[in-house]
């Protein structure tokens, strides 16, 4: 089977085997991982060893601090403006995407907010590069890859004052970026880097402490850094599953090469999908994302009555060769195959594969 689900998704077997035998004696402890105490050293060594293979993989210097959370990248939607921005101040968001809003409403929350693109009206299917910023911004938000619309920042945009923010959710450590051109990266770990449960935001050290308001002691960020991510029970298990799939993508070759496949098995699919009859892809050539693949029915080939059939029809097909989670999103439609590191070159073939027998019958 392969799974194209957006999230939660596909995991490396390997990395998914050793979480499994955890779960029933950690490091020859004879106690599963599940029943282990966060302050016990073994998982102390577990957490540290973590946060070095996330340092090695992405490179992120000494000046910036790693936060485990739980709560789902929502609460961080919330979290980051109520330690990052101030009542008085003004924050740039890039409307790109569904969570590039949901980042936008909390942060109205906390102080003043710039829109500084907005492709809503053409159903964010492209990256609007020509920014409008505000002079005195205290960050810059962007989503660096949106997960419904399948759309992503090829490069990344310089914030005009302040720091530039990213939601790294659905290409974490799917590309090399240079972590030194973020103040702060964050993401929910559950498409790429581990099982839900757990969030990472790597914070630049200079950058906390600016704000005026009190902040509630479990929303702060500098609790969780004084407290090396133990000040209250963390989730442990999300991150064994995160060390297991880092330890996993170092052995792989790293980001470089995780890369390197991820960009081949895009072009695959994507040249699949350009050559197509029968299936289009929505989203800009320009801004193709290489994780996340939305794609309709051609509108020319097949009518719009009989699409919603037509789209059953399809994923049954897909599934019965174990093709599985290829159903679109509801705002876009259609299909949608998340490539994710775990995906392997023969899943996005058999993918490609299918689309071109589907589409033989579709014409025949
Ligand atoms: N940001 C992006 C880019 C996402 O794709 C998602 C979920 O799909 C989220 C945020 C929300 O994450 P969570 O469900 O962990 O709150």
């Amino acid at each position: 089977v392969y799974n194209f689900s957006a999230g939660p998704s596909v995991l490396p077997e390997q990395a998914l085997k050793e979480a499994s035998a955890a779960c029933i004696d950690f490091e020859n402890s004879g106690i599963s991982i599940l029943s282990m105490s966060h302050r016990s050293k073994p998982i102390d060594n577990m957490f540290a060893e973590t946060e070095e293979y996330l340092r090695e993989l992405m490179g992120i210097p000494e000046n910036y601090d790693i936060v485990f959370l739980g709560g789902g990248c929502s609460l961080l939607f919330c979290m980051l403006p109520m330690n990052f921005l101030n009542q008085d101040a003004t924050a740039d968001y890039a409307l790109t995407g569904v969570w590039a809003n949901k980042a936008c409403k909390e942060a109205k929350l906390f102080g003043n907010v710039n829109v500084a693109c907005d492709t809503k009206s053409e159903t964010y299917s492209r990256i609007e590069k020509n920014l409008n910023l505000s002079d005195n911004a205290s960050y810059l938000h962007i989503t660096a890859n949106n997960t419904i619309y399948g759309t992503e920042w090829q490069s990344f945009p310089k914030p005009k004052s302040g720091f530039l923010m990213a939601d790294v959710s659905s290409d974490f450590l799917a590309r090399k970026i240079n972590v030194s051109d973020f103040g702060v990266i964050y993401g929910g770990a559950q498409k790429n880097i581990s099982c839900a449960g757990v969030t990472v935001t790597i914070i630049r050290k200079d950058l906390l402490g600016k704000v005026d308001r009190t902040i509630p002691t479990m929303l702060n960020f500098q609790t969780h850094i004084d407290a090396k991510n133990m000040f209250n029970t963390p989730p442990v298990f999300a991150v064994y599953v995160m060390n297991r799939t880092l330890k996993w993508l170092k052995e792989f070759g790293g980001v470089e090469a995780i890369e390197k496949l991820n960009r081949e098995k895009a072009a695959l699919l994507y040249s699949a999908l350009d050559a197509s009859k029968v299936f289009v892809g929505t989203a800009a050539k320009e801004d193709r994302s290489i994780m996340n693949v939305p794609f309709v029915f051609n509108k020319d080939v097949v009518a719009a009555d009989k699409a919603d059939d037509l789209a059953k029809e399809f994923l049954e097909f897909a599934k019965a060769r174990g093709l599985q989670q290829l159903k679109g999103h509801r705002s876009v439609g259609g299909f949608r195959a998340s490539i994710y590191n775990a995906m392997p070159m023969e899943g996005v073939q058999a993918l490609v594969d299918c689309l071109g027998d589907f589409e033989k019958k579709v014409l025949a």
